[in-house]
């Protein structure tokens, strides 16, 4: 009996919660149908965004998660075998990629983000094209944005700093100078998948290079191959990577920080 109570008030307070939906929606409708005659007319007050402060000095948004702020490798993870992270850790709040240790990734996984990092080629030039300071952040495990020493240093331009590897060309190369620190700031949306596995509506990506548009709402197409056409296997949300690309790179990393969107 007590169960049958509960049921039924279940039921009403459901049949009220859809009435009020459909009643808004109802208002919302007519507003937009009929010519307003009055500035409350389009006026909507809730839901309030959520309240965001940025540090005065980190200037770190108050809901993002720090992946990195020079302290340890705690949120990352050796790619090849999960063991503990073996980059280098610099005094200066950075870490440099130790060359052949292999790529590191986060613990955590993410869809969709708002992804920050800073990162810097080594100042010392080392070879040209694409081994000259080779790095990469990869959203999701699979999709590349490339971080490359192209200053003075030609290469295929999609597959120069701030392409989507092999995919997408950047709008424009806003490097710094060799050797000094680059941000990215990167508006990331994870595919998603049908039931049976095939893509439904690809990812796209949005990347700002020291604050210049290089990458606007680009649909990615698959995996970023070196080898090969992209590739769409279904898959759930997955770790950030940072690329070592084995030839000694030297590029460093800085002050990584991701909202989940
Ligand atoms: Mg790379």
């Amino acid at each position: 009996m007590k169960n049958r109570t509960l049921l039924f008030c279940l039921c009403i307070s459901l049949f009220a919660c859809q009435n009020d939906t459909k009643e808004n929606s109802t208002i919302l409708d007519t507003k937009i149908k009929e010519e307003p005659t009055e500035p409350g007319a389009t006026e909507i007050w809730e839901p309030k965004p959520p309240i965001v402060s940025v540090g005065i000095t980190t200037k770190i948004p108050s809901d993002a998660i720090v992946l990195f702020d020079g302290s340890d490798f705690d949120e990352w993870t050796s790619t090849a075998d999960s063991t503990a992270v073996n980059w280098i850790l610099n005094t200066d709040k950075s870490m440099t990629v130790k060359d052949k240790v292999g790529d590191i990734q986060t613990k955590r996984n993410f869809g969709d983000v708002q992804l920050h990092l800073e990162w810097r080629s080594s100042k010392e030039i080392r070879a040209n094209g694409q081994n000259r300071s080779n790095s990469g952040v990869f959203l999701q495990n699979r999709y590349e944005v490339q971080i490359l020493d192209n200053n003075n240093n030609d290469t295929y331009v999609n597959g120069q700093v701030g392409s989507v590897y092999k995919q997408a060309i950047p709008l424009a190369k806003a490097s710094s100078e060799t050797g000094s620190w680059n941000s990215y700031d990167i508006i990331y949306h994870a595919p998603k998948f049908n039931s049976e596995e095939k893509i439904a509506e690809s990812a796209t990506i949005t990347v700002m290079h020291n604050g210049v548009l290089i990458q606007d709402h680009v649909t990615i197409k698959g995996t970023t191959e070196f080898i090969g056409w992209p590739k769409n296997s279904a898959h759930g949300k997955a770790p950030i990577k940072l690329q070592d690309h084995g030839d000694n790179s030297g590029v460093s990393y800085r002050n990584i920080w991701v909202r989940e969107l």
